[in-house]
C-alpha cells in the first residue's frame, strides 16, 4: 500500500533523490507546491538535527501527513566549524552559491590559508504521529578538504571547492558517484534502515 508523506522541500533534485531511496518503503512523496501550501519555517536551531526537526514538525502539523525534512551544510575546521547551519546564508540572507563561496575563500585567505579539513553534514527528520516515538532522526557525514580554488561544473553549493580524498573536487564527480557517498545519501540510507 502506498503511503503519502510530505517533503519539506521543493528542490527538484532533492525530492528525486529522496523519492528514489524511499520507493522500497512504498512511500510517495508530495511537495509543498503539489499541496498548494507554503510555510515559512524559521531555521532557528543551532544544529542540523534541530533545524530538520523544526521543519518536519511544522509540515506534519500543517498537513496531517508524515513529514520528512533535511538540513545540511559544510563545517570548515579552520573556521571553527563555520558556516555550519548558516551554510545557505553565509554571505547574507539572500546570498546565492557564488556569494557564499566567495565569502568562504575570503575567510580562509584572511587567515593566510589555501585550504582546510572540512566535512558536509546532513540530518534528516521524519515526524509521523502514528509512530511512537513520533520522531525518527538520522544523519550522515562526508569528510574532505576545502580549498580556495574551484574546479568542476557538477554538484551545487560548495562542491567546486570541496576536495575528495581522491584529489578530485566534488563538482568533478558524477551525480551517481556523489549520491553513493554523500552526507545526504548516507542519511537517507540510514532512514531506510531505521524504518525497515
Ligand atoms: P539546505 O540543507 O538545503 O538548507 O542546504 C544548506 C546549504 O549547505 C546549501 O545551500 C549549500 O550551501 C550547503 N550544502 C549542503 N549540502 C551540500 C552539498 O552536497 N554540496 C554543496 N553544498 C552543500
Amino acid at each position: 500500500m502506498s503511503q503519502r508523506w510530505v517533503i519539506a522541500s521543493s528542490n527538484h533534485h532533492k525530492v528525486k533523490e529522496f523519492q528514489q531511496i524511499l520507493e522500497p518503503l512504498g512511500v510517495h512523496l508530495v511537495t509543498p507546491s503539489e499541496l498548494n501550501l507554503s510555510l515559512e519555517v524559521e531555521e532557528t536551531g543551532e544544529t542540523f538535527a534541530a533545524n530538520a526537526e523544526l521543519k518536519a514538525r511544522a509540515w506534519a502539523a500543517a498537513t496531517g501527513l508524515p513529514a520528512v525534512a533535511d538540513d545540511s551544510g559544510l563545517e570548515i575546521d579552520a573556521l571553527g566549524g563555520a558556516p555550519g547551519v548558516y551554510s545557505a546564508r553565509y554571505a547574507g540572507p539572500l546570498a546565492g552559491d557564488s556569494a557564499n563561496n566567495a565569502r568562504m575563500v575570503r575567510d580562509l585567505q584572511a587567515l593566510g590559508l589555501t585550504g582546510s579539513t572540512a566535512r558536509y553534514r546532513c540530518a534528516i527528520a521524519l515526524v509521523d504521529t502514528t509512530r511512537t516515538p513520533d520522531l525518527v532522526m538520522v544523519d550522515g557525514c562526508l569528510e574532505g578538504h576545502v580549498v580556495t580554488s574551484a574546479a568542476g561544473a557538477g554538484g551545487f553549493g560548495y562542491d567546486p571547492y570541496f576536495v575528495m580524498p581522491d584529489g578530485r573536487h566534488l563538482a568533478q564527480w558524477t551525480a551517481d558517484e556523489k549520491n553513493a557517498v554523500s552526507h545526504r545519501g548516507q542519511a537517507l540510507r540510514a532512514l531506510l534502515k531505521a524504518l525497515a
